[in-house]
């Protein structure tokens, strides 16, 4: 069956960014499984497969507006040191949950300076075009159950 909105889809990908460096794949793991239509993945990815049958290959560029969005400065920042109590050694990379007006939001340690920790509230792959190999494996229908919670159940899935 081809591939629509409320289709349970099976897929291998393997997302590189602009530079060609390879940032995820699922290549020698498990297939990625996910509803088709509900948010279980990017956008953009999501429209390109439409109509798309098991064993097809296609390759996908998601421009940031249709992936992560844009680099929004205001969410990069520099907070002070004693922010950082109880944390021994804060070295680039790291992530913390910040309590912002918006609620709980992961923030990555961008850089370390005297001064001040800068942290950066975007997603890491916000501002970035993404680059999806993309191998359909299998395509079936959705259960009811699964429509109604919005993600697929099973081998893949949630199992709840
Ligand atoms: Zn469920």
């Amino acid at each position: 069956m081809q591939i629509s909105e409320n289709a349970v889809v099976s897929m291998h990908y393997t997302l590189t960014d602009d530079q060609g460096q390879q940032l995820d794949s699922s290549i020698g793991q498990e297939p990625l499984v996910f509803l088709s239509g509900a948010q279980n993945i990017i956008d953009g990815l999501d429209k390109a497969i439409q109509g798309k049958v098991a064993g097809d290959k296609l390759n996908v560029e998601v421009a940031p507006a249709d992936g992560y969005g844009e680099v929004h400065q205001e969410l990069i920042q520099k907070v002070p040191h004693e922010n950082f109590q109880g944390v021994d050694d804060i070295q680039v990379g790291m992530q913390f949950m910040a309590q912002t007006p918006g609620g709980q939001q992961p923030v990555t340690v961008i850089g370390v300076e005297e001064d001040g920790v800068m942290l950066d509230g975007n997603h890491p792959l916000a501002g970035k075009t993404l680059n999806f190999d993309v191998e359909i494996v299998d395509v079936r229908e959705a259960l009811a159950e699964e429509l109604e919670h919005g993600h697929v159940h099973g081998e893949g899935g949630h199992h709840h």
